[in-house]
């Protein structure tokens, strides 16, 4: 029997890019004859004709499934729905707009058939056509991830990559609300071999992100993946209890010593200041994870579907 490949593909007005994305996709099924290829669209509340565009492909074509949500909820949502409904023997993540090539799928089926790795993973290692101060913001980011989480996040890794059924169930099992999904693949372990190529600019519409929501995603990655800004934090206080003693100290024995002049007004004023300063932003720290352990407690759904092409669909998870 024919082993089978899911492409999970999720879609936010995405109605341009995906006509061009399922006829590459066709031709990329065309040479791969040892496999049974599906198509797995995600919409993700688009605002736009993806939808229909959608159903036409489904109607037309059955290995194309979709799965339509109730609102948007977030590409990590819309991934996380695509593997608790993908089938294949082999998954992959794959975007619409034709920035992860689906010309790598042949390549990346034979590593994994013929080498002993459980995930074949993307990363590009350009980035020409991203402004240059949003490059060294990834790069630092990456740089400060990796140096205080156990992530382990390759810098320019893609979220496009082709995985075995088992990884694909522990990803399923971790069912965090605050999901981070280039964090949970590198958390979860598995031999992941990674294939380097060059950035490729989007065929039609535009990015989703932009530079406020880029930052946010990876303070939601830090946060995530790392309890280390709380240790700062912690240590930071500690160091300014130590300095608070002796100092506290020195004004004792000063006032000993040499009696009380009235000096220094703008200084304390300038400690005090500081040492606010410094507290508010250590219980901005914990705020943050307070605020993630409220909606992680709260144990909403990631997703909720309003239509799909198939009946036996996780319909709300
Ligand atoms: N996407 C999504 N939900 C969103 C935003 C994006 O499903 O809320 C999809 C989008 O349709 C695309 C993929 O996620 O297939 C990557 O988005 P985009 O191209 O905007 O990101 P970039 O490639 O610039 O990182
Ligand atoms: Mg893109």
């Amino acid at each position: 029997m024919k082993q089978t490949v899911t492409l999970i593909v999720p879609c936010y007005n995405e109605e341009a890019s995906l006509p061009i994305f399922y006829k590459a996709v066709c031709d990329v099924a065309r040479e791969l004859e040892g496999y049974d290829i599906s198509l797995l669209l995600i919409n993700d509340g688009s605002k736009d004709g993806t939808l229909n565009v959608m159903k036409q492909l489904a109607a037309q074509d059955s290995r194309v499934h979709y799965i339509s949500f109730s609102r948007n909820f977030g590409k990590e949502a819309a991934m996380y729905a695509g593997f608790c409904n993908a089938r294949g023997d082999y998954v992959a993540v794959i975007d619409a707009d034709m920035q992860d090539p689906p010309s790598l799928l042949p390549q990346m089926l034979r590593i994994l058939k013929e080498e002993e790795y459980d995930s074949v993973a993307t990363r590009r290692v350009t980035r020409d056509g991203e402004p240059p101060i949003r490059s060294w913001f990834a790069r630092m980011f990456y740089r400060i991830i990796n140096t205080i989480s156990e992530a382990d996040i390759v810098d320019g890794a893609r979220d496009f990559r082709l995985m075995r059924r088992e990884m694909v169930e522990a990803i399923v099992a971790m069912s965090e609300y605050n999901r981070f999904s280039k964090g949970i693949f590198g958390w979860i372990g598995f031999k992941t071999k990674w294939l380097p190529y060059k950035n490729v600019e989007r065929v039609a519409g535009e990015t989703k992100w932009s530079f406020w929501g880029l930052f946010k995603y990876s303070i939601d990655g830090i946060v995530n993946f790392s309890q280390a800004p709380l240790s700062i934090a912690s240590l930071t206080g500690l160091v300014f209890t130590l300095i608070a003693f002796f100092m506290i100290l020195f004004i004792i024995v000063r006032k000993i010593l040499f009696g009380d002049p009235v000096a220094g007004w703008a200084s304390t004023i300038c400690v005090i200041l500081f040492i606010g300063g410094i507290q508010l932003l250590c219980m901005g720290i914990i705020g943050q994870y307070l605020a993630k352990t409220y909606l992680e407690v709260k144990k909403r759904p990631h997703y909720i579907v309003a239509q799909s092409s198939d009946e036996d669909v996780v319909r709300v998870k």
